[in-house]
């Protein structure tokens, strides 16, 4: 087995609130600077930029999660990775089909833009995508399930735009890969706030929307190889693979 430091939730130019330092080729140049392995590409209610990083992150030898931070209508967010870019090309449908169209106005709420390699800006969405889809926690994560990939409720420690605090609790049949805790708690403060939760596979992410955030925090996968398959293993505690925080 070998240790794989990850971080996963980045946020790119796509996302309104990402600096517009985040584009791929910097994520990638910065990823490599601090030592990760593994990163989630995960803009809000957005998968665009994920095939391009991982791309350039695979000439690096880093492995990319490639998703999205969905908003649900409860406004809870939740972080959804997929093996491969036709699966994530289908999440995208459904996203938009469900996104609300709400224009833009990039003076209040920032840029979202697309762009190449070179930074070059290949397209500007024209809806707010930090708006809350027409699919609730629990449609988005059978979809996601039934597209094969991994669902995360996002930072659920934290007082705004979580599962626990839109809902007040995590639904007990509510079927997560894992949960993720923000950078500004620690797995044993969280379990004091929420005992209920010891046993549950947690993950630590930067959450980034900054070029310096990046592997602010992280989680270690102790997996054979670097694929979503063993990440996915390594998730639930399967055959020897594991997650730490360190
Ligand atoms: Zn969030
Ligand atoms: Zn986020």
């Amino acid at each position: 087995m070998v240790e794989y430091k990850g971080d996963l939730h980045i946020h790119t130019v796509i996302s309104p609130c990402g600096d517009l330092e985040m584009s791929p080729t910097n994520i990638v140049a910065k990823a490599k600077e601090v030592g990760l392995n593994i990163i989630g590409i995960a803009d809000h209610n957005c998968t665009k930029h994920a095939p391009l990083i991982r791309k350039l992150a695979h000439k690096e030898g880093i492995f990319v999660l490639m998703g999205a931070e969905v908003t649900s209508r409860e406004e809870a967010h939740c972080l959804a990775f997929f093996p491969d870019e036709e699966r994530l090309a289908l999440f995208q449908e459904y996203v938009e089909e469900r996104l609300p169209h709400i224009p833009l106005i990039p003076e209040i709420f920032g840029y979202q833009v697309v762009v190449d390699e070179q930074e070059e800006i290949q397209e500007e969405l024209p809806y707010l995508l930090i708006s809350g889809i027409d699919a609730s926690i629990d449609d988005i994560e059978q979809e996601v399930h039934n597209l094969g990939g991994l669902f995360i409720p996002a930072h659920v420690n934290r007082s705004k735009f979580s599962v626990i605090s839109q809902l007040g609790f995590i639904p007990p049949d509510l079927k997560y890969d894992a949960l993720e805790i923000s950078r500004h708690t620690t797995p044993s403060e969280f379990y004091a706030q929420q005992p209920f939760l010891r046993g549950n596979t947690l993950i630590q992410s930067s959450d980034s929307h900054y070029i310096d955030e990046i592997g602010a925090v992280s989680t270690y996968f102790i997996v054979e190889d670097l694929t979503f398959e063993e990440i996915l293993q390594a998730l639930h505690n399967e055959n020897g693979r594991h997650v730490f925080i360190p």
